[in-house]
């Protein structure tokens, strides 16, 4: 079995407990306006130019078999809709500024790196993250990455926007051993113009995870404009602090260093101009938060 892998990061401190190998996938069924992966939200392998590193080799120009790189007046283009993203252009740009992102893997292959730091995983209490993108995406992919996992003892975890039909949420759960899911805002027409997606299956997922036999992290990325103030946050921690199984409720500040990425891919970056919340803001949102009696931490 295959499936679409953007990046294998080890030594992940960020991604759950301990020490952990975090797993990008590709695809997501969300749209935030501020994504600070946008190399994942797309379900296929993708270029990513950067033209800083090119070195004017031309190698790209006649490597393409649809000639998607072209010089016209004097300057490079690249026609995005011809690529294909096969990937041989990037094979042979020594100056790395085509970069194909998207690997087809195996599940044996990632399991195989994964297996590479289970050492740090037993004596951290560390383990495998499942995340992207959306990981339910390629459902069977990422339940056979983490039965296998799970068979050779390794502690597993899911980042997940719980997006889904219930069935496919609670069916990842017996290879799961730790859930973590974002809740952007409560009020769903506000969700959909920044996310693209109405939040009351998300919401109804969060109520049923919660009374689940697993841990739950619930998440909160903390966006200027759009829930960096304390209504946003009460709102959300007075929901959180229903869900029996959780484990603590985290604010994520917003960084903006994502830039390069979306220019990589030709994306409109609405998020450009903001700036992370300072550390004093991070604080009072998280005091908001625990007032409502939960653990609440910030990142
Ligand atoms: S192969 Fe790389 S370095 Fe050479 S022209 Fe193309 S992008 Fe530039
Ligand atoms: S990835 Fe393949 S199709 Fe796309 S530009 Fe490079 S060589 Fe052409």
């Amino acid at each position: 079995m295959k499936g679409i892998v953007t990046n294998i990061q080890r030594f992940s401190i960020h991604d759950g407990p301990g020490i952990r190998t975090t797993v990008f996938m590709k695809g997501c069924n969300l749209r935030c306006f501020w994504c600070h992966n946008p190399e994942t939200l797309e379900t296929y392998p993708e270029l990513q130019i950067f033209p800083d590193r090119c070195i004017g080799c031309g190698e790209c120009f006649q490597r393409c078999p649809n000639e998607a790189h072209v010089m016209q007046d004097g300057q490079r283009i690249f026609r995005r809709e011809l690529c294909q993203g096969c990937g041989t252009c990037a094979e042979t740009c020594y100056a790395e500024a085509l970069v194909l992102v998207g690997e087809e893997m195996t599940v044996e292959e990632v399991v195989d790196q994964v297996l590479r730091d289970k050492p740090f995983y037993e004596t951290s209490n560390g383990g495998v993250t499942l995340s992207g993108g959306e990981p339910l995406l390629q459902f069977d992919f990422a339940y056979a990455i983490l039965e296998r996992c799970q068979a050779e003892g390794i502690h597993t975890a899911i980042e997940t926007a719980a997006n889904f039909p219930w069935a496919r949420v609670a069916a990842i759960l017996p290879v799961t051993d730790l859930v973590m899911m974002d809740i952007k805002l409560m009020d769903s027409r506000r969700h959909r113009e920044c996310t693209g997606v109405p939040n009351e299956r998300i919401l109804e997922n969060a109520r049923r995870l919660g009374e689940q036999d697993v841990p739950l992290i619930v998440r909160t990325p903390i966006i200027p404009g759009v829930n960096d103030n304390a209504d946003d946050v009460a709102a959300i921690a007075q929901f959180v602090a229903t869900l029996p199984n959780l484990l603590y409720y985290e604010l994520l500040p917003f960084h903006p260093m994502a830039k390069s990425k979306y220019v990589s891919l030709d994306l409109d970056y609405r998020a450009k101009d903001l700036k992370s919340p300072p550390g004093e803001q991070m604080d009072a949102l998280t005091r908001v938060a625990a007032g409502f009696g939960i653990t609440a931490r910030h990142g």
